[in-house]
């Protein structure tokens, strides 16, 4: 069995929020989907560990922004890798309260659903949560992100808690020394650099400024390990 060709499944990527009384959180997920369409319904996998699993199942309802693939490493890092016991994620986020009360943020996201919990399904590691949808708007034209775009163009990785994680076995050879963040698993590679960040194409880790984090998690450049 070759797990690689799960790879071949196409996904967007969705920050997924809720509340629990008056703590609000969001985490970003793949796996958004249409599953009815009368009533509108919608489906999302929820890690069991993740806090936004205990808001979901607390206020039964979520929202999921579309994000644009304008969103940087540093967003997606937040929602993705943070956890919401540590760290308030919607601190410096803009966002507005839909009609369930849940948070709908609006950075960098194209558009958004609403949804009320009508059912959920337990999956292993995930719960799939299904919502009827109760509010839907479109925020601004662009680019959906796709899975895709944010692993192969933007580089991003994805965390042990997410249903598409794969365990992978790193590819030693590479001329130009590369260096893995050892909180995240995001690897810098020096032929693309971090252009997003300011670090020019062909930038050996070395040469980095010292200031430089991790574009995903924001680890400093001392977590990092030569790969
Ligand atoms: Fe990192």
């Amino acid at each position: 069995m070759n797990r690689k060709a799960l790879r071949t499944c196409t996904y967007g990527l969705y920050l997924i929020t809720s509340r629990k009384g008056e703590r609000l959180n969001g985490q970003i997920a793949n796996t958004v989907f249409q599953v009815a369409s009368d009533p509108a319904t919608i489906a999302v996998a929820i890690n069991r560990q993740n806090l936004t699993h205990e808001f979901i199942s607390d206020s039964r309802a979520f929202a999921a922004s579309i994000l644009s693939q304008d969103a940087p490493l540093s967003f997606i890092g937040l929602f993705g890798f943070q956890s919401g016991r540590n760290v308030d994620k919607l601190k410096d986020a803009r966002y507005e309260l839909g009609g369930t009360k849940v948070p709908i943020v609006i950075d960098y996201s194209l558009s958004y659903l609403e949804a009320k919990v009508v059912d959920q399904l337990e999956v292993g590691t995930h719960t799939i949560f299904v919502g009827e949808l109760v509010g839907a708007e479109i925020l601004r034209e662009g680019e959906p992100m796709t899975y895709h775009y944010y692993r192969e163009i933007k580089r991003g990785t994805t965390p042990k808690t997410a249903p598409s994680y794969i365990e992978e076995k790193k590819e030693a050879k590479s001329e130009m020394e590369k260096y893995e963040c050892t909180v995240c698993g995001y690897i810098y590679d020096p032929e693309p650099g971090d252009p997003e960040n300011g670090v020019k194409p062909g930038t050996p880790f070395q040469a980095i400024p010292d200031d430089w984090v991790c574009p995903v998690c924001g680890a400093g450049k001392d977590q990092f390990e030569k790969v």
